[in-house]
Formats: C-alpha cells, structure tokens, sequence
C-alpha cells in the first residue's frame, strides 16, 4: 500500500538528517558535555519560591530586563547588548534568520560544532566550510583568505571548539572580526565553554566592531533543562534580533532561573574551578595510556585518538557502563572519541574502564 501524497518538506531540507547524539541510559554519562553537578540547592528554593509571584495569565517581559540587567552586570556590559533566547542554539537560529537566508553564506571551520552548519541550512543560508590545521587550530591567514573568497555574510568561530577543546587565541579573534568587518560581514563567536577557557571574546565586544559571542546556560550553570542562552553584540545588532524572535518567547520561569542563578556566582565560579583541574587530570591519564592521544582542551571535555578502531573502543566502553561521544566516523576525526568531564568519581570510572579495554581492541 503506497501513503498518500502528503506534502514534502522544502527541496533544500530534503538531504538533511537530524541531531544525533544517543541518549542511553548508563551507569557513567560524559557524552554531552553538561555539569555533572546539579544547580546549587538554594538556587532551586529560590526559583521555586520565585515561580509562586509570576503573573501566569499575563505575557512574559518581552525585553527580559532583569535578567539582562543581572548578565550586564556580571560581565561588565550594557544589557542592551545582551540578546537572550531559549538555548544558545535559538542565539544562533536568530542569528542565522536575521543575517543569513537566501544568497547568503555561513562560514565554519571544521571540524567544528555540528549545529552551526545545521541551523544555517534550514534558514536556507549556504555553507562554507573551512579547514583547520592537522592541531585544530585556525589558520587566521588560510581564514582571511577564505572570507576574502567567499564572502560569507556569517563566520562561526567556536572557540573552545567543540569537539576538539582547542581555544584560539585573542589575535585571531581580533584579525577575523576586522576582516569580516572589512567586507560587511558578521563573526559569531560561540564560546558555549567560555567559562572555562583563560580569555574570552566578550572584552572585544563594542559598538564599532560586527561580534557577536554567543553563551549558554547549558553548560557551567548546570541549567541544560532550562534552555537559556544568550549573546554579547553590540545595541544595534541586538535591535535587529529582537525584531526577527519570535515575541514572548522566553517564558517567566526561563526568565527567574536566569537571574536568580547569577547571584551564585561563587558556587560556579568554584565548580568551574574543579572542573577545569579535573579536565587537567584527565587529559595526563589520558596521555599515559597507551595508543591514546588527547588533545589540549580549554573545555569542560576532552578529545582523544585511538591508535585502533575508534567505534570498536566506544562500544568497549559501554559495555562497561561508560558512555563516551564517538567522532570515530567524522570527516577528519577519524578513531577520535570525546569524554566530557565528570565528578572525580565518573572520571575515574570512565578511566579505569578505558585502561581495561585499550588492550582488548585491535589496531
Ligand atoms: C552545547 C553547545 C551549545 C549549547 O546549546 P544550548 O542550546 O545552549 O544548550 C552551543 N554551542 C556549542 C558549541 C555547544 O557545544
């Protein structure tokens, strides 16, 4: 029985697949590079004290004020130049829906954050995909000679990169944005781990620069289920993507969580601290095992090669009750896998887990 002639999606959607990261559930999760910790107790009393005054049979605050106001505060910015949305991934669909579109490109560097070439096709922009060095790093002078090429209206730099860990340095950042400035283009920088990185793009955000850093909650703020991000632009950006989101599309509890969460500051501040240490920790075991090699990351994850079947070790791992992301088959990371920085306890796990089956996997 063939179905019927229900409509099909648009022809430029036709050859897209979805986002796939599997969500098993297993003893040991480092796979999507959340916290392994939840928020901080007294957060969730007060946001759920919070969520008892809000005025439900009325619209959300459209311009999000307090919550911009809180960010403005932490990071040292006007809150008019911060644009929050649901996730960062909304940042970046916004992004995409007023910068790019039909005739438009996007520029990435890959292997980078798969959502950025993702997000610009379904807003019908067109990809450019540039190549990072055999290390990760971008090549700020093959960059310019890309942009200068192709003209893209939207360059990604993700920076820590997912899922490689590499930081780029302040220089590149600053070459790139004045090169896109030089031929009316846009960088974004997405730095969904800033927060654990030695500098961040944010300083270099002012009027007079086309910049774009994008941020989430997602990650350091343990707040992955509330869908919050946000970005740092300048005034006359943010007008423009105020425009193009959808009206009253923060709701009030995303709003609260959001500010409420920054006034603890410290407890993050801490967690990011662990973390990082941890990750240090990590990444030498790593490099101590044999036919491993991680690389360096200025993230909350790390990535590392196997001198082997990379698919045949992720399987091995979770057999064992360790789920890792397996990059095994990606263009340009073949046999690499990615484990995200757990509690010590997960780290030591995911660790002992792997010293066990390095041995049995073949090369
Ligand atoms: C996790 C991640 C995000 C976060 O997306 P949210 O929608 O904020 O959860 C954005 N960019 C990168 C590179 C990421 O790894």
């Amino acid at each position: 029985m063939s179905s019927p002639p229900f409509l099909a999606p648009r022809d430029d959607l036709r050859a897209l697949e979805g986002y796939h990261s599997p969500q098993v559930d297993v003893a040991v999760r480092l796979n999507t590079n959340e916290s392994p910790y939840p928020p901080p107790p007294a957060f969730l009393d007060e946001w759920i004290a919070a969520l008892r005054d809000v005025r439900y049979h009325r619209y959300p605050d459209r311009a999000a004020r307090q919550l911009r106001t809180a960010l403005g505060a932490r990071l040292a910015q006007p809150p008019q130049r911060i644009f929050c949305a649901n996730g960062s991934n909304e940042v970046l669909q916004t992004l995409l829906l007023t910068y790019g579109g039909q005739g438009r490109a996007a520029a990435m560097f890959e292997p980078t954050y798969a959502l950025h070439a993702h997000i610009s096709r379904i807003t019908g922009t067109s990809v450019v995909e540039g190549e990072r060095g055999s290390d990760f790093v971008v090549d700020p002078d093959a960059a310019a000679a890309l942009i200068a090429r192709e003209r893209p209206a939207v360059t990604f730099l993700c920076s820590p990169n997912n899922p490689t860990g590499t930081v780029e340095p302040r220089a590149t950042v600053e070459a790139l944005v004045d090169r896109v400035a030089g031929q009316g283009g846009l960088l974004v920088v997405d730095e969904a781990y800033g927060e654990f990185a030695d500098w961040s793009a944010v300083e270099l955000v002012d009027e007079s620069r086309p910049l774009a850093v994008v941020r989430t909650y997602s990650k350091v703020w343990s707040m992955a289920a509330v869908r919050l991000g946000f970005c740092v632009a300048p005034e006359w950006m943010v007008a423009e993507l105020e425009k193009v989101v959808l009206p009253y599309h923060l709701s009030a509890p995303t709003q609260l969580a959001g500010t409420l969460a920054l006034a603890h500051n410290d407890e993050m501040d801490d967690r990011v601290a662990r973390l990082r240490s941890e990750r240090e920790r990590v990444a030498a075991a790593l490099a101590a095992v044999e036919r491993v090699t991680p690389y360096p990351s200025g993230a909350n994850f790390v990535l590392f090669r196997f001198d082997g079947d990379g698919h045949e070790l992720w399987e091995a791992l979770l057999a064992r009750g360790v789920l890792v992301r397996d990059f095994s088959r990606w263009p340009r990371l073949a046999e690499c896998l990615r484990v995200t920085i757990g509690t010590p306890e997960e780290n030591d796990a995911f660790l002992a887990a792997l010293c066990e089956v390095v041995t049995e996997v073949q090369g």
